[in-house]
């Protein structure tokens, strides 16, 4: 099949990934996280964060952003999110399941970024027994319509979280498309900016599976490596979930990857401005480019074999990886001219 950029899990395992996996095939280690190989991973997190953070690996973001919140809540706790969140629209209701019932707040957002105001209106229109009682916020880094928070927006979101005493989640599905936009260091982006738990997303960065719960508080990880077994998220071959991240972090591909795929969507993005009919729907700070098109142009793109979600917004929805070809975005682009021509 030619490249499709429909979902940025369409791409493979990037080669430094392959590597890993390879160099850890050898002999026999001690299983459950046991072994030399998850000791360096968790190592490389601690070195590239600057900070002292336990360091959990769970098998997808799903499983890593619903115990993550779990860890931060009691059952008759809240989070506070975006209506665009993937913990709302995309996880099956996993948050509320892994948590015992704590309950979603959703606020209704034009894009996908929350505000201090809409926490702030969510966090206080109630202080009564019969409200669940907020005590995280969880925002997306890309959001989920490819925006990026600056390191501002982040800063007023955790002070704001401090005053309400609320605990602050990142959902960093694509935290190294993040990383590489703003040019920051990881540090600047979670810990420093006030990020208690950060989940970053190993599968959309060039692994085959994998995301790391990184906890910057450690008191808040306390019996995570429980929660974690019972959720059936502990890797008996933990060695395997872990190398991959070394492939990613030592070598540094962690952000070329990001890096790449992020000016592939800017290529997108910038050849299609101007165009009769086409509308960015929102900034391509990331790896996203979301388009809306009148039906018809839609459906041409489809009869001419290319495939994409219309699942925000009804506009079509493109998602570059470590992957993405240039030619093939030209080529994307150049089928776009000739559907609205
Ligand atoms: C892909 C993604 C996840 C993780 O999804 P899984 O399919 O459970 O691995 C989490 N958050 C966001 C914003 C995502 O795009």
């Amino acid at each position: 099949m030619a490249q499709q950029f429909a979902s940025d899990n369409y791409a493979g395992i990037c080669p430094e990934v392959w590597a890993a996996m390879q160099d850890a095939n050898q002999g026999s280690v001690p299983a459950y996280g046991e072994d030399p190989w998850t000791t360096r991973a968790a190592e490389a997190f601690r070195r590239l964060f600057e900070t002292d953070c336990e360091v959990f690996f769970a098998f997808n973001g799903t499983a890593a952003n619903s115990l993550a919140l779990a860890a931060l809540c009691q059952s008759y706790n809240s989070v506070i999110c975006s209506s665009f969140a993937h913990v709302e629209t995309d996880e099956c209701g996993a948050p509320e399941f892994f948590s015992n019932g704590s309950k979603l707040l959703v606020a209704r957002t034009d894009n996908a970024k929350l505000t201090p105001a809409d926490i702030r209106a969510l966090a206080t229109c109630r202080a009564d027994i019969h409200y669940p009682k907020p005590r995280a916020v969880t925002i997306t880094q890309p959001t989920e319509t490819g925006e990026v928070y600056s390191l501002d927006e982040i800063r007023e979101i955790s002070a704001i979280c401090r005053q309400l005493g609320l605990r602050l989640h990142m959902d960093g599905a694509r935290f190294a498309n993040a990383c590489a936009a703003l040019g920051c260091t990881p540090a600047e982006m979670t810990w420093q900016a006030g990020v208690d738990v950060l989940c970053f997303g190993g599968t959309k960065n060039g692994m085959a599976v994998g995301e790391a719960i990184l906890f910057f508080d450690r008191t808040l990880a306390e019996g995570f490596d429980y929660r974690c077994k019972q959720a059936g998220q502990l890797a008996s071959k933990m060695r395997f979930l872990a190398a991959p991240w070394i492939g990613l972090l030592e070598t540094g591909a962690w952000l070329r990857n990001g890096a790449h795929a992020n000016a592939c969507a800017a290529r997108l993005a910038a050849e299609v401005a101007g165009l009769p009919d086409i509308e960015l729907m929102f900034p391509a700070e990331a790896n996203a480019v979301f388009l809306r098109a009148p039906e018809p142009v839609l459906i041409a793109l489809r009869d001419r074999g290319w495939r994409f979600y219309t699942f925000i917004g009804g506009g079509a929805r493109f998602m570059f990886a470590w992957d993405a070809d240039p030619a093939r975005v030209d080529a994307l682009a150049a089928d776009i001219a000739a559907c609205t021509a």
